[in-house]
Protein backbone atom coordinates (compact mmCIF):
# COMPACT_ATOMS: atom_id res chain seq x y z
CA UNK A 1 0.00 0.00 0.00
CA UNK A 2 1.23 3.13 -0.63
CA UNK A 3 2.38 5.36 2.51
CA UNK A 4 1.59 9.22 2.15
CA UNK A 5 3.95 11.19 2.74
CA UNK A 6 5.14 14.47 4.64
CA UNK A 7 6.23 17.73 1.99
CA UNK A 8 9.34 19.48 3.56
CA UNK A 9 11.17 22.10 0.77
CA UNK A 10 9.02 20.39 -2.11
CA UNK A 11 10.24 17.17 -1.53
CA UNK A 12 7.94 14.08 -0.07
CA UNK A 13 10.18 12.25 2.99
CA UNK A 14 10.39 8.90 3.42
CA UNK A 15 8.89 8.32 6.67
CA UNK A 16 10.42 7.01 10.30
CA UNK A 17 6.91 6.41 11.58
CA UNK A 18 2.84 5.61 10.58
CA UNK A 19 -0.38 6.02 11.29
CA UNK A 20 -2.88 4.00 10.20
CA UNK A 21 -6.21 6.18 8.65
CA UNK A 22 -9.73 4.37 9.26
CA UNK A 23 -12.77 4.87 9.36
CA UNK A 24 -14.74 5.02 11.98
CA UNK A 25 -17.74 4.01 9.98
CA UNK A 26 -16.28 0.40 9.39
CA UNK A 27 -12.88 -0.16 11.52
CA UNK A 28 -11.84 -2.90 8.71
CA UNK A 29 -11.33 0.01 6.17
CA UNK A 30 -7.99 1.63 5.94
CA UNK A 31 -8.56 4.88 4.49
CA UNK A 32 -4.38 5.13 4.20
CA UNK A 33 -1.10 4.87 5.91
CA UNK A 34 0.08 8.55 6.83
CA UNK A 35 3.69 9.42 7.76
CA UNK A 36 4.20 11.07 11.18
CA UNK A 37 6.91 13.58 11.00
CA UNK A 38 9.83 14.17 13.84
CA UNK A 39 10.83 16.81 15.91
CA UNK A 40 13.80 17.26 13.26
CA UNK A 41 11.34 17.18 10.65
CA UNK A 42 9.11 19.93 11.68
CA UNK A 43 12.13 22.07 11.92
CA UNK A 44 13.55 21.18 8.42
CA UNK A 45 9.88 22.18 7.30
CA UNK A 46 9.91 25.48 9.52
CA UNK A 47 13.61 26.17 8.15
CA UNK A 48 11.89 25.69 4.38
CA UNK A 49 9.47 27.57 4.83
CA UNK A 50 11.55 30.36 6.14
CA UNK A 51 14.30 30.19 3.08
CA UNK A 52 11.16 30.12 0.48
CA UNK A 53 9.64 33.35 2.08
CA UNK A 54 11.77 36.00 0.37
CA UNK A 55 11.11 35.18 -2.90
CA UNK A 56 7.16 33.86 -2.56
CA UNK A 57 6.80 37.11 -0.53
CA UNK A 58 7.69 38.68 -3.73
CA UNK A 59 6.74 36.93 -6.11
CA UNK A 60 3.65 39.02 -7.24
CA UNK A 61 -0.15 38.82 -7.64
CA UNK A 62 -0.70 37.10 -10.63
CA UNK A 63 1.25 34.35 -9.75
CA UNK A 64 -0.31 33.89 -6.33
CA UNK A 65 -3.98 34.48 -8.09
CA UNK A 66 -3.24 31.48 -10.50
CA UNK A 67 -2.34 28.85 -8.10
CA UNK A 68 -4.92 29.41 -5.54
CA UNK A 69 -7.81 29.19 -8.48
CA UNK A 70 -5.83 26.49 -10.12
CA UNK A 71 -5.79 24.86 -6.53
CA UNK A 72 -9.43 25.58 -6.02
CA UNK A 73 -11.05 24.19 -9.47
CA UNK A 74 -8.87 21.21 -9.36
CA UNK A 75 -10.77 20.74 -5.82
CA UNK A 76 -13.81 21.36 -7.15
CA UNK A 77 -13.70 18.97 -10.41
CA UNK A 78 -12.85 16.35 -7.65
CA UNK A 79 -15.75 17.03 -5.20
CA UNK A 80 -16.92 13.65 -5.27
CA UNK A 81 -13.77 11.73 -4.87
CA UNK A 82 -11.87 13.98 -2.10
CA UNK A 83 -15.56 14.46 -0.37
CA UNK A 84 -16.09 10.30 -0.18
CA UNK A 85 -12.09 10.17 1.56
CA UNK A 86 -13.24 13.21 3.44
CA UNK A 87 -16.46 11.20 5.01
CA UNK A 88 -14.47 7.60 4.95
CA UNK A 89 -12.04 9.22 7.44
CA UNK A 90 -14.15 11.91 9.33
CA UNK A 91 -17.25 9.77 9.42
CA UNK A 92 -19.81 12.76 8.58
CA UNK A 93 -22.25 11.54 5.82
CA UNK A 94 -21.20 11.43 1.59
CA UNK A 95 -23.25 14.57 1.34
CA UNK A 96 -21.85 16.21 3.91
CA UNK A 97 -18.12 15.42 2.99
CA UNK A 98 -18.87 16.47 -0.41
CA UNK A 99 -20.46 20.34 0.68
CA UNK A 100 -17.60 20.94 2.52
CA UNK A 101 -14.89 20.33 -0.32
CA UNK A 102 -16.92 22.44 -2.52
CA UNK A 103 -16.50 24.77 0.51
CA UNK A 104 -13.04 24.55 0.64
CA UNK A 105 -12.97 24.94 -3.25
CA UNK A 106 -14.84 27.86 -2.86
CA UNK A 107 -12.51 28.97 -0.08
CA UNK A 108 -9.05 29.05 -2.67
CA UNK A 109 -11.57 30.52 -5.68
CA UNK A 110 -12.50 33.43 -3.15
CA UNK A 111 -8.59 34.27 -2.42
CA UNK A 112 -7.11 33.81 -5.60
CA UNK A 113 -9.75 37.10 -5.87
CA UNK A 114 -7.70 38.51 -2.84
CA UNK A 115 -4.70 38.35 -4.20
CA UNK A 116 -5.86 40.50 -6.36
CA UNK A 117 -7.57 43.21 -4.03
CA UNK A 118 -4.95 44.02 -1.74
CA UNK A 119 -5.13 47.66 -1.61
CA UNK A 120 -3.36 49.99 1.11
CA UNK A 121 -3.65 53.75 1.59
CA UNK A 122 -2.59 57.10 0.93
CA UNK A 123 -3.28 59.77 4.21
CA UNK A 124 -2.25 62.95 4.89
CA UNK A 125 0.22 63.81 7.09
CA UNK A 126 -0.29 66.56 9.95
CA UNK A 127 3.08 67.85 9.21
CA UNK A 128 3.32 69.58 5.92
CA UNK A 129 4.84 68.14 2.76
CA UNK A 130 5.16 64.70 4.45
CA UNK A 131 2.87 61.90 2.87
CA UNK A 132 1.68 58.29 4.80
CA UNK A 133 1.40 55.16 3.42
CA UNK A 134 -0.18 52.42 4.59
CA UNK A 135 0.41 48.89 3.04
CA UNK A 136 -0.02 45.01 4.58
CA UNK A 137 2.91 42.98 4.37
CA UNK A 138 2.97 39.31 5.17
CA UNK A 139 4.01 37.74 8.14
CA UNK A 140 6.85 35.46 6.78
CA UNK A 141 6.59 31.97 8.17
CA UNK A 142 2.83 30.66 9.44
CA UNK A 143 2.17 27.59 11.53
CA UNK A 144 -1.18 26.24 10.77
CA UNK A 145 -2.64 23.45 13.54
CA UNK A 146 -5.98 22.03 12.39
CA UNK A 147 -8.17 19.78 14.21
CA UNK A 148 -10.27 16.57 12.95
CA UNK A 149 -13.68 17.44 12.35
CA UNK A 150 -13.48 19.74 9.14
CA UNK A 151 -10.59 17.97 7.56
CA UNK A 152 -10.42 19.89 4.61
CA UNK A 153 -12.43 22.83 5.12
CA UNK A 154 -10.47 24.20 8.07
CA UNK A 155 -7.14 23.83 6.14
CA UNK A 156 -8.09 25.51 3.42
CA UNK A 157 -9.77 28.69 5.14
CA UNK A 158 -6.50 28.91 6.82
CA UNK A 159 -3.63 27.91 3.93
CA UNK A 160 -5.78 30.23 1.33
CA UNK A 161 -5.22 33.22 2.72
CA UNK A 162 -1.87 32.84 4.60
CA UNK A 163 0.09 32.09 0.99
CA UNK A 164 -2.47 34.89 -0.95
CA UNK A 165 -1.24 37.49 1.02
CA UNK A 166 2.64 35.92 0.47
CA UNK A 167 3.47 34.00 3.95
CA UNK A 168 4.94 30.55 3.67
CA UNK A 169 3.28 27.88 5.63
CA UNK A 170 3.85 24.60 7.74
CA UNK A 171 0.46 22.86 8.45
CA UNK A 172 -0.13 19.98 10.83
CA UNK A 173 -3.16 18.44 10.02
CA UNK A 174 -4.89 16.43 13.18
CA UNK A 175 -3.66 13.34 13.41
CA UNK A 176 -7.07 11.89 13.15
CA UNK A 177 -7.75 12.74 9.78
CA UNK A 178 -4.18 13.36 7.10
CA UNK A 179 -6.43 12.18 3.94
CA UNK A 180 -8.30 15.01 3.15
CA UNK A 181 -5.12 17.66 3.98
CA UNK A 182 -2.55 15.70 2.22
CA UNK A 183 -4.99 15.85 -0.86
CA UNK A 184 -4.82 19.53 -0.68
CA UNK A 185 -1.19 20.35 -0.14
CA UNK A 186 -0.81 17.48 -2.98
CA UNK A 187 -3.05 19.81 -5.35
CA UNK A 188 -1.42 23.11 -4.59
CA UNK A 189 2.32 21.44 -5.25
CA UNK A 190 1.37 20.33 -8.58
CA UNK A 191 -0.55 24.27 -9.30
CA UNK A 192 3.05 25.73 -8.80
CA UNK A 193 3.66 26.50 -5.60
CA UNK A 194 7.61 26.96 -5.34
CA UNK A 195 9.36 24.44 -3.20
CA UNK A 196 9.45 25.17 0.81
CA UNK A 197 6.11 27.73 0.57
CA UNK A 198 4.05 25.18 1.73
CA UNK A 199 5.04 22.12 3.93
CA UNK A 200 3.01 19.06 5.20
CA UNK A 201 4.26 17.59 8.71
CA UNK A 202 1.52 14.99 9.56
CA UNK A 203 1.66 13.79 12.80
CA UNK A 204 1.14 13.59 16.55
CA UNK A 205 0.32 17.21 18.73
CA UNK A 206 2.37 16.41 21.78
CA UNK A 207 5.03 15.62 19.19
CA UNK A 208 4.81 17.71 15.99
CA UNK A 209 2.50 20.38 17.68
CA UNK A 210 4.92 21.22 20.45
CA UNK A 211 8.01 21.05 18.24
CA UNK A 212 6.17 23.33 15.92
CA UNK A 213 5.62 25.63 19.69
CA UNK A 214 8.98 25.58 20.27
CA UNK A 215 10.33 26.88 17.29
CA UNK A 216 11.42 30.84 17.08
CA UNK A 217 11.04 30.59 13.49
CA UNK A 218 7.49 30.74 12.95
CA UNK A 219 6.06 34.60 12.59
CA UNK A 220 2.44 33.35 13.64
CA UNK A 221 0.34 30.67 14.55
CA UNK A 222 -3.28 29.87 13.44
CA UNK A 223 -5.00 27.18 15.88
CA UNK A 224 -8.18 25.37 15.63
CA UNK A 225 -9.19 22.88 18.30
CA UNK A 226 -10.01 22.64 22.36
CA UNK A 227 -9.47 25.12 24.45
CA UNK A 228 -6.82 23.45 26.73
CA UNK A 229 -4.36 23.03 23.37
CA UNK A 230 -5.48 26.57 22.69
CA UNK A 231 -4.07 27.70 25.77
CA UNK A 232 -0.73 26.34 25.09
CA UNK A 233 -0.20 28.02 21.61
CA UNK A 234 -1.14 31.15 23.57
CA UNK A 235 1.43 30.73 26.06
CA UNK A 236 4.46 29.88 23.98
CA UNK A 237 3.27 32.14 21.30
CA UNK A 238 3.39 35.06 24.08
CA UNK A 239 7.19 33.70 25.29
CA UNK A 240 7.89 33.89 21.25
CA UNK A 241 6.25 37.08 21.19
CA UNK A 242 4.85 35.30 17.71
CA UNK A 243 1.20 36.64 16.55
CA UNK A 244 -1.55 33.66 16.70
CA UNK A 245 -5.44 33.18 16.43
CA UNK A 246 -7.26 30.97 17.82
CA UNK A 247 -10.54 29.31 17.41
CA UNK A 248 -11.90 26.53 20.07
CA UNK A 249 -14.77 25.18 21.48
CA UNK A 250 -18.27 26.09 22.11
CA UNK A 251 -21.66 25.55 24.32
CA UNK A 252 -23.89 27.23 21.74
CA UNK A 253 -27.08 27.81 22.63
CA UNK A 254 -30.39 28.04 20.63
CA UNK A 255 -33.46 29.48 21.98
CA UNK A 256 -36.75 28.48 21.25
CA UNK A 257 -39.86 31.25 22.21
CA UNK A 258 -43.46 30.55 22.35
CA UNK A 259 -43.99 32.35 18.78
CA UNK A 260 -41.55 30.47 17.03
CA UNK A 261 -42.73 28.26 14.08
CA UNK A 262 -42.14 24.76 15.77
CA UNK A 263 -41.47 22.97 12.10
CA UNK A 264 -38.48 25.59 11.48
CA UNK A 265 -37.36 25.60 15.12
CA UNK A 266 -37.38 21.83 14.91
CA UNK A 267 -35.36 21.93 11.77
CA UNK A 268 -32.47 24.18 13.21
CA UNK A 269 -32.80 22.51 16.62
CA UNK A 270 -32.02 18.89 15.01
CA UNK A 271 -29.71 20.07 11.96
CA UNK A 272 -27.57 22.23 15.12
CA UNK A 273 -27.54 19.48 17.37
CA UNK A 274 -27.02 15.84 15.29
CA UNK A 275 -26.10 16.20 11.92
CA UNK A 276 -21.99 15.94 11.44
CA UNK A 277 -22.70 13.77 14.32
CA UNK A 278 -22.79 17.18 16.44
CA UNK A 279 -19.03 17.33 15.94
CA UNK A 280 -19.34 21.13 15.12
CA UNK A 281 -18.00 23.82 16.92
CA UNK A 282 -21.11 25.72 16.40
CA UNK A 283 -23.15 22.51 17.21
CA UNK A 284 -25.76 23.42 19.16
CA UNK A 285 -25.66 21.63 22.35
CA UNK A 286 -27.77 23.67 24.58
CA UNK A 287 -31.77 24.39 23.48
CA UNK A 288 -33.94 26.98 25.78
CA UNK A 289 -37.33 26.61 25.39
CA UNK A 290 -40.18 29.07 27.14
CA UNK A 291 -42.80 27.16 28.70
CA UNK A 292 -45.77 28.36 25.97
CA UNK A 293 -43.92 25.72 23.52
CA UNK A 294 -41.52 23.45 25.33
CA UNK A 295 -43.60 20.46 25.96
CA UNK A 296 -45.22 20.84 21.68
CA UNK A 297 -41.43 21.50 21.00
CA UNK A 298 -40.41 18.27 23.15
CA UNK A 299 -42.99 15.86 21.52
CA UNK A 300 -41.88 17.72 17.79
CA UNK A 301 -38.19 16.72 18.21
CA UNK A 302 -38.39 13.25 19.69
CA UNK A 303 -40.99 12.80 16.32
CA UNK A 304 -38.40 13.99 14.17
CA UNK A 305 -35.17 12.54 15.99
CA UNK A 306 -37.02 8.86 15.68
CA UNK A 307 -36.64 9.26 11.73
CA UNK A 308 -32.98 9.95 11.66
CA UNK A 309 -30.98 7.26 10.19
CA UNK A 310 -27.46 6.45 12.04
CA UNK A 311 -25.42 4.31 9.59
CA UNK A 312 -22.56 4.11 7.56
CA UNK A 313 -21.22 7.45 6.26
CA UNK A 314 -21.22 6.41 2.82
CA UNK A 315 -24.31 4.81 2.89
CA UNK A 316 -27.21 6.55 0.95
CA UNK A 317 -30.40 7.31 2.96
CA UNK A 318 -27.60 8.18 6.32
CA UNK A 319 -28.39 11.38 8.28
CA UNK A 320 -26.09 10.97 11.24
CA UNK A 321 -22.31 9.06 10.53
CA UNK A 322 -20.31 7.85 13.35
CA UNK A 323 -18.72 9.26 16.22
CA UNK A 324 -14.95 9.84 14.97
CA UNK A 325 -13.58 7.58 17.35
CA UNK A 326 -13.44 5.03 19.80
CA UNK A 327 -12.24 8.05 22.77
CA UNK A 328 -15.01 10.55 21.51
CA UNK A 329 -17.55 7.78 21.87
CA UNK A 330 -16.11 7.23 25.49
CA UNK A 331 -16.65 10.84 26.33
CA UNK A 332 -19.99 10.98 24.81
CA UNK A 333 -21.24 8.12 26.65
CA UNK A 334 -19.57 9.71 29.85
CA UNK A 335 -21.48 12.91 29.65
CA UNK A 336 -24.29 10.92 29.13
CA UNK A 337 -24.20 8.66 32.27
CA UNK A 338 -23.25 12.00 34.01
CA UNK A 339 -26.35 13.95 32.40
CA UNK A 340 -28.12 10.88 33.78
CA UNK A 341 -26.53 11.18 37.66
CA UNK A 342 -27.26 15.18 37.55
CA UNK A 343 -30.68 14.01 37.28
CA UNK A 344 -31.48 15.24 33.81
CA UNK A 345 -34.29 12.90 31.69
CA UNK A 346 -32.83 10.65 29.14
CA UNK A 347 -36.37 11.94 27.16
CA UNK A 348 -34.51 10.02 23.83
CA UNK A 349 -31.34 8.04 22.52
CA UNK A 350 -28.67 7.48 24.73
CA UNK A 351 -27.27 3.80 23.33
CA UNK A 352 -24.85 2.64 21.14
CA UNK A 353 -26.17 1.11 18.10
CA UNK A 354 -24.83 -1.91 16.02
CA UNK A 355 -24.77 -1.75 11.96
CA UNK A 356 -23.72 -3.94 9.47
CA UNK A 357 -20.08 -2.85 9.85
CA UNK A 358 -18.03 -2.42 13.02
CA UNK A 359 -18.40 1.46 13.61
CA UNK A 360 -18.47 3.91 16.77
CA UNK A 361 -22.80 4.54 16.29
CA UNK A 362 -24.62 6.04 18.94
CA UNK A 363 -28.25 7.19 18.93
CA UNK A 364 -29.01 10.87 18.64
CA UNK A 365 -29.57 11.74 22.53
CA UNK A 366 -31.90 14.63 23.97
CA UNK A 367 -31.63 15.43 27.59
CA UNK A 368 -35.03 17.58 28.88
CA UNK A 369 -35.47 18.87 32.11
CA UNK A 370 -31.69 20.16 32.08
CA UNK A 371 -30.53 22.67 34.50
CA UNK A 372 -27.76 25.41 33.59
CA UNK A 373 -25.98 24.66 36.31
CA UNK A 374 -25.72 20.88 34.91
CA UNK A 375 -22.62 19.82 33.31
CA UNK A 376 -24.30 18.62 30.66
CA UNK A 377 -25.17 21.90 29.74
CA UNK A 378 -21.98 23.89 30.44
CA UNK A 379 -19.33 21.72 28.85
CA UNK A 380 -18.70 21.00 25.44
CA UNK A 381 -19.24 17.05 24.76
CA UNK A 382 -18.70 17.71 20.88
CA UNK A 383 -20.99 14.80 20.27
CA UNK A 384 -24.90 14.14 19.28
CA UNK A 385 -26.01 14.68 23.13
CA UNK A 386 -28.31 17.69 23.47
CA UNK A 387 -29.50 19.20 26.60
CA UNK A 388 -32.92 21.26 26.65
CA UNK A 389 -33.70 23.34 29.63
CA UNK A 390 -36.84 24.69 30.15
CA UNK A 391 -37.23 28.58 31.16
CA UNK A 392 -40.53 30.73 31.90
CA UNK A 393 -39.80 33.78 29.09
CA UNK A 394 -37.38 35.22 26.92
CA UNK A 395 -35.66 37.27 29.53
CA UNK A 396 -34.37 34.34 31.04
CA UNK A 397 -33.83 32.30 27.53
CA UNK A 398 -31.45 35.27 26.79
CA UNK A 399 -29.97 35.12 30.35
CA UNK A 400 -29.82 31.22 30.24
CA UNK A 401 -27.90 31.43 26.55
CA UNK A 402 -24.95 34.05 27.83
CA UNK A 403 -24.66 32.22 31.10
CA UNK A 404 -21.59 30.54 29.43
CA UNK A 405 -17.87 30.79 28.94
CA UNK A 406 -17.94 30.19 25.71
CA UNK A 407 -19.39 32.55 22.78
CA UNK A 408 -19.12 31.25 19.14
CA UNK A 409 -22.76 30.65 18.03
CA UNK A 410 -26.22 31.13 19.02
CA UNK A 411 -29.67 30.83 17.41
CA UNK A 412 -33.05 31.80 17.95
CA UNK A 413 -36.22 30.67 16.50
CA UNK A 414 -38.93 33.20 16.55
CA UNK A 415 -41.58 35.12 14.35
CA UNK A 416 -40.92 38.45 16.50
CA UNK A 417 -38.97 40.70 14.61
CA UNK A 418 -38.61 42.25 18.15
CA UNK A 419 -37.27 39.49 19.86
CA UNK A 420 -34.81 38.37 17.06
CA UNK A 421 -33.79 42.03 16.87
CA UNK A 422 -33.28 42.49 20.33
CA UNK A 423 -31.25 38.74 20.36
CA UNK A 424 -29.09 39.59 18.03
CA UNK A 425 -27.83 42.64 19.63
CA UNK A 426 -27.61 41.46 23.33
CA UNK A 427 -26.62 37.72 22.37
CA UNK A 428 -23.02 37.31 23.50
CA UNK A 429 -21.61 35.29 20.89
CA UNK A 430 -19.33 36.12 17.74
CA UNK A 431 -22.22 34.59 15.16
CA UNK A 432 -25.70 34.70 15.56
CA UNK A 433 -28.53 33.23 13.75
CA UNK A 434 -32.37 33.57 13.31
CA UNK A 435 -34.55 30.80 12.32
CA UNK A 436 -31.43 28.68 11.24
CA UNK A 437 -29.04 26.21 12.66
CA UNK A 438 -26.60 27.53 14.95
CA UNK A 439 -24.05 25.75 12.66
CA UNK A 440 -23.49 26.51 8.83
CA UNK A 441 -21.79 29.44 8.00
CA UNK A 442 -20.76 31.06 4.84
CA UNK A 443 -17.08 31.34 3.26
CA UNK A 444 -17.09 34.76 2.15
CA UNK A 445 -17.52 36.64 5.13
CA UNK A 446 -15.90 36.65 8.89
CA UNK A 447 -16.13 33.12 11.37
CA UNK A 448 -15.35 33.74 14.96
CA UNK A 449 -16.44 33.86 18.43
CA UNK A 450 -16.05 35.58 21.71
CA UNK A 451 -14.87 34.58 25.15
CA UNK A 452 -13.25 31.23 25.78
CA UNK A 453 -14.21 30.03 22.09
CA UNK A 454 -11.68 32.65 20.19
CA UNK A 455 -8.69 34.44 20.66
CA UNK A 456 -7.30 37.08 18.04
CA UNK A 457 -8.50 38.36 14.55
CA UNK A 458 -11.88 36.87 12.83
CA UNK A 459 -11.24 34.42 10.02
CA UNK A 460 -12.63 34.16 6.66
CA UNK A 461 -13.69 36.55 4.00
CA UNK A 462 -12.08 39.97 3.57
CA UNK A 463 -11.56 39.90 7.62
CA UNK A 464 -8.50 37.24 7.13
CA UNK A 465 -6.53 39.63 6.25
CA UNK A 466 -5.90 41.15 9.67
CA UNK A 467 -4.25 38.24 10.83
CA UNK A 468 -2.05 36.86 7.72
CA UNK A 469 -0.80 40.76 6.95
CA UNK A 470 1.11 43.05 9.23
CA UNK A 471 -0.01 46.99 8.21
CA UNK A 472 3.53 49.06 7.94
CA UNK A 473 2.69 53.03 7.80
CA UNK A 474 5.53 54.89 5.82
CA UNK A 475 5.94 58.97 5.66
CA UNK A 476 7.87 60.24 3.13
CA UNK A 477 9.04 64.08 2.74
CA UNK A 478 8.10 65.98 -0.67
P1 LIG B 1 -7.33 19.35 19.82
O1 LIG B 1 -7.06 20.62 20.54
O2 LIG B 1 -7.13 18.08 20.54
O3 LIG B 1 -6.38 19.25 18.53
C1 LIG B 1 -6.35 20.26 17.56
C2 LIG B 1 -4.99 20.23 16.88
O4 LIG B 1 -3.99 20.59 17.84
C3 LIG B 1 -4.61 18.85 16.35
O5 LIG B 1 -3.90 18.99 15.14
C4 LIG B 1 -3.71 18.33 17.45
O6 LIG B 1 -2.81 17.33 17.03
C5 LIG B 1 -2.99 19.61 17.85
N1 LIG B 1 -2.39 19.55 19.19
C6 LIG B 1 -2.79 18.81 20.26
N2 LIG B 1 -1.97 19.03 21.31
C7 LIG B 1 -1.04 19.92 20.90
C8 LIG B 1 0.08 20.55 21.53
N3 LIG B 1 0.40 20.29 22.79
N4 LIG B 1 0.79 21.43 20.81
C9 LIG B 1 0.46 21.73 19.54
N5 LIG B 1 -0.56 21.15 18.88
C10 LIG B 1 -1.31 20.26 19.55
O7 LIG B 1 -8.79 19.47 19.20
P2 LIG B 1 -9.58 18.37 18.34
O8 LIG B 1 -10.04 17.31 19.28
O9 LIG B 1 -8.80 17.97 17.13
O10 LIG B 1 -10.83 19.21 17.79
C11 LIG B 1 -12.00 19.37 18.52
C12 LIG B 1 -12.04 20.76 19.12
O11 LIG B 1 -11.89 21.72 18.10
C13 LIG B 1 -13.36 21.08 19.79
O12 LIG B 1 -13.13 21.71 21.03
C14 LIG B 1 -14.03 22.05 18.83
O13 LIG B 1 -14.96 22.92 19.40
C15 LIG B 1 -12.85 22.76 18.28
N6 LIG B 1 -13.17 23.40 17.00
C16 LIG B 1 -13.35 24.76 17.00
C17 LIG B 1 -13.69 25.40 15.82
C18 LIG B 1 -13.86 26.89 15.80
O14 LIG B 1 -13.78 27.46 14.73
N7 LIG B 1 -14.09 27.54 16.91
C19 LIG B 1 -13.86 24.67 14.64
C20 LIG B 1 -13.68 23.28 14.69
C21 LIG B 1 -13.33 22.66 15.88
Amino acid sequence: MTIFRNLINGEWIVPHEISRNVSPSDTNDLVGEYARATADEVQQAISAARAAFPAWSRSGIMKRHAILKKAGEEIMARKDELGSVLSREEGKTLPEGIGETVRAAQIFDFFAGEALRLSGETIPSTRPNIGVELTREPLGVIGIITPWNFPIAIPAWKIAPALCFGNTVVLKPADLVPASSWAIVDILQRAGLPAGVLNLVMGRGSVVGEAMLDSPDLAGISFTGSTSTGKRIAASSVEHNRKFQLEMGGKNPMVVVDDADISVAVDAAVNSGFFSTGQRCTASSRLIVTEGIHDRFVAAMKERMGKLVVDHALKSGTHIGPVVDDRQLTTDLDYIEIGKREGAQLAFGGETISRDTPGFYLQPTLFTNATKEMRISREEIFGPVVALIRVKNYDEALETANDTPFGLSSGIATTSLKLATHFKRNSEAGMVMVNLPTAGVDFHVPFGGRKKSSCGPREQGRYAVEFYTSVKTAYTAA
